[in-house]
This record gives C-alpha cells, sequence and structure tokens, in this order.
C-alpha cells in the first residue's frame, strides 16, 4: 500500500501516521526525517540539499523531489510507504507523479485528515510553558494539578505568543489556503479519502482502513 498523508497543525497527523505504518506494515517517510538522513548519508541529492542549507537558503522543488525519489527507490519503501509531509503543492503533486511513474510506483490513496477549525484551535492554543523549568502542560489534555503553575518547580505558567488565538489562526488560514489546491487535485484523480480526525486515534485509524478498503470514487 502506497499512501500519503495531510492533515492541518493540531489534527494529530504525526501520531495517526505512527499507528497507521504499524498497521499496514509499510514504512513511514516523513520529510524531515528524510532530510536527515539523505544529508547524513551524503546521498547526490543530499549533498546538493546541504549545499542551499548552508546558504541559508530554501531548499528547490527538484531536490526535494530528487530526494523523495532516492528514497522511495531503497528496498524498504518497496513493500509500501506513507509519505509525510511532502507534496504541499500542486507544483510538487505533479512532480511526484512523474517520479512515481518513474518508479512504476502507483499511489493508492491520500489519506487527508479532517478536524474542525474551533477544535483545532482549542488544541493549539491550550498550550501552557512553566516560566521556571520550561515544561510544558495543556489546558485541556495535560492540565497542572494547580491552574496555571507548574506541578514540579511551582513556577508560573504562560502562553507563548505563538500560541495565542492570532497566531494560530493565520498558522490555520495558511494552511487552507495553500493545501486546498492540493485537495482538489488528488480529489479529481480519485485518491482523496477524507478522514473524521476529530474522535480517538484507534477509532481514526479504523475509518483509514475502512476507507481503503473501499474502491475510491
Ligand atoms: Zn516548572
Amino acid at each position: 500500500m502506497n499512501l500519503l498523508i495531510m492533515g492541518p497543525p493540531g489534527a494529530g497527523k504525526g501520531t495517526q501516521a505512527e499507528v497507521l505504518v504499524k498497521e499496514l506494515n509499510i514504512t513511514h517517510i516523513s520529510t524531515g526525517d528524510m532530510f536527515r538522513n539523505a544529508i547524513k548519508e551524503g546521498t547526490e541529492m543530499g549533498k546538493k540539499a546541504k549545499e542551499y542549507m548552508d546558504k541559508g537558503a530554501l531548499v528547490p522543488d527538484e531536490v526535494v523531489i530528487g530526494m523523495v525519489g532516492e528514497r522511495l527507490s531503497q528496498p524498504d519503501a518497496k513493500a509500501g510507504f506513507l509519505l509525510d509531509g511532502f507534496p504541499r503543492t500542486v507544483e510538487q503533486a505533479r512532480a511526484l507523479d512523474a517520479t512515481l511513474d518513474s518508479l512504476a510506483i502507483k499511489l493508492d490513496g491520500v489519506v487527508n485528515i479532517v478536524v474542525p477549525l474551533e477544535k483545532l484551535m482549542a488544541r493549539l492554543t491550550g498550550r501552557r510553558v512553566c516560566k521556571g523549568c520550561g515544561a510544558s502542560y495543556h489546558v485541556i489534555f495535560n492540565p497542572p494539578q494547580t491552574e496555571g503553575k507548574c506541578n514540579s518547580c511551582q513556577g508560573e505558567l504562560y502562553q507563548r505568543t505563538d500560541d495565542n488565538e492570532e497566531s494560530v489562526g493565520t498558522r490555520l488560514r495558511a494552511y487552507e489556503e495553500k493545501t486546498q489546491p492540493l485537495i482538489d487535485y488528488y480529489k479529481e484523480k480519485g485518491l482523496l479519502l477524507d478522514i473524521n480526525g476529530d474522535q480517538e486515534i484507534k477509532l481514526v485509524l479504523e475509518d483509514i482502513i475502512s476507507a481503503l478498503k473501499k474502491p475510491v470514487k
């Protein structure tokens, strides 16, 4: 099974990806790990990427897609993979299609984790950090024993500015604007699987598995 996974910040995509690759016994390819490994192993594309990164420049699409191609050619990807964090734009999706074609790999589905905006806001604005020791809490998922106080050092908890409603709202809108064309692209290809991410991790997994068994629309 060859899959992509996408989802907005706060949708639990990372957690879901880990659970899904275990269940399907496929290889998790996250772009972050892929970058680090390609550079560490000094692959052709890894070397190119490093040149750009050393200059503080953005790594261009053709290098990133080159790295994806190198990674998908490795033996562990042959048994199936879940690509996570790529593509992010329609241009990248087209380049990925060409790479997959050249490797004779067929994509089986694109898992799109969907969570209502207000739930994402609640998840992403709930983080609190201790001024004393830097410990991290969440008002819903991991609340401190005493409101506003750190469990271990009694320090004051505060909300980082990038966790406030305005910053989070900007981040979520930017994601939506950038991703909608990509969603449309895979929908047209009949590959998109919209999955309700507003439920327990186990239930999200069950929904993904049953969606993968259905013939794509
Ligand atoms: Zn503390």
